[in-house]
């Protein structure tokens, strides 16, 4: 019965579940999930700790639904936000169904890697997929090494996956692996939904996303934006009105720029 939907319940054999995304920050986790997403529901950036809070991706097929956990990622907290954010992280484990360990394959493990897979092995003892990224960036004679020292961390892990978020390579596989370890169950949301944010919440992510691209702000946490409007005109573009808030004051007039000119950089390219 191809449409389901109609009916109640759930079709047999319907899997669903929780994933949560954990690695260190700037392995990848965020790509992933908008990969497999095809939407941007999270911001990626190059500089580490985009990503504050945990956000719900759910992917909805005929026969699974899968809720992902993104987490800002497991770093030595340097302060109370960072203490915050590492709570995040590890708070998602024991609610997930399964583990995504991600890593970025193409450089060895670090300290932060091997606080990752403690706190995975001490949080849960659920399936652990370990998720070997950036491989279109791993040289062929590096391979053995990387996956092994990978391997190593997390002796007990249920299976792994050799891929590359950015490519789109083995995410089809990854989803089929992640799908055999879910439970039984029914869907949690309507199959069109894509997160469980708010359209301003996904607007303030998105002008964040831009705040950092182009300031060389040095401490990407230091920036909240809250979104005080947001409505469609009758022409069919958004009006956004959003604050950028920073900690200090020198923040504040790079954020500006002279005679307002980042600003304008970070508001939207005009036609
Ligand atoms: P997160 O902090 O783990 O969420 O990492 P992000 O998703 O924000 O990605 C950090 C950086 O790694 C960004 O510059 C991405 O473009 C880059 N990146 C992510 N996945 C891949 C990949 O498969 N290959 C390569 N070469 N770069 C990637
Ligand atoms: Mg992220």
């Amino acid at each position: 019965m191809a449409n389901w939907e109609s009916l109640e319940g759930t079709p047999p054999g319907h899997r669903s579940g929780f994933v949560a995304l954990m690695g260190r920050p700037n392995v990848g986790k965020s790509t992933l999930l908008n990969q497999i997403l095809r939407q941007k529901v999270t911001i990626v950036s190059s500089k580490p700790q985009t990503t504050r809070t945990r956000i719900a991706g759910i992917l909805t097929r005929d026969d699974m639904q899968i809720i992902f956990l993104d987490t800002p990622g497991i770093h030595r907290p340097h302060h109370q936000l960072g203490q915050a954010m590492v709570t995040a992280a590890t708070g998602a484990i024991p609610d997930a169904d399964v583990i995504l360990f991600v890593v970025d394959v193409s450089q060895r493990p670090s300290e932060e890697d091997l606080m990752t897979a403690r706190a995975i092995r001490q949080g849960t003892q659920r399936p652990v997929i370990l998720t070997l990224n950036k491989m279109d960036k791993l040289p062929p004679e590096l391979v053995t090494e990387h996956t092994e020292a990978y391997w190593e961390l997390i002796p007990d892990h249920a299976s792994w996956m050799m891929i590359s978020a950015i490519k789109g390579e083995n995410l089809d596989k990854l989803v089929k692996s992640i799908a055999e370890y879910l439970p039984e169950g029914p869907r949690f949301y309507p199959h069109d939904q894509i997160t469980d944010q708010t359209e301003r919440a996904i607007v303030a992510e998105l002008v964040r996303e831009q705040v950092l691209r182009k300031t060389r702000l040095e401490v990407p946490h230091a920036v909240a934006v809250t979104v005080e409007e947001f409505k469609e005109r009758d022409s069919g573009a958004f009006y956004i009105l959003a604050n950028i808030h920073v900690e200090r004051n020198s923040q504040k007039s790079i954020l500006i720029g002279k005679r307002g000119q980042m600003l304008h950089k970070i508001g939207p390219d005009r036609p």
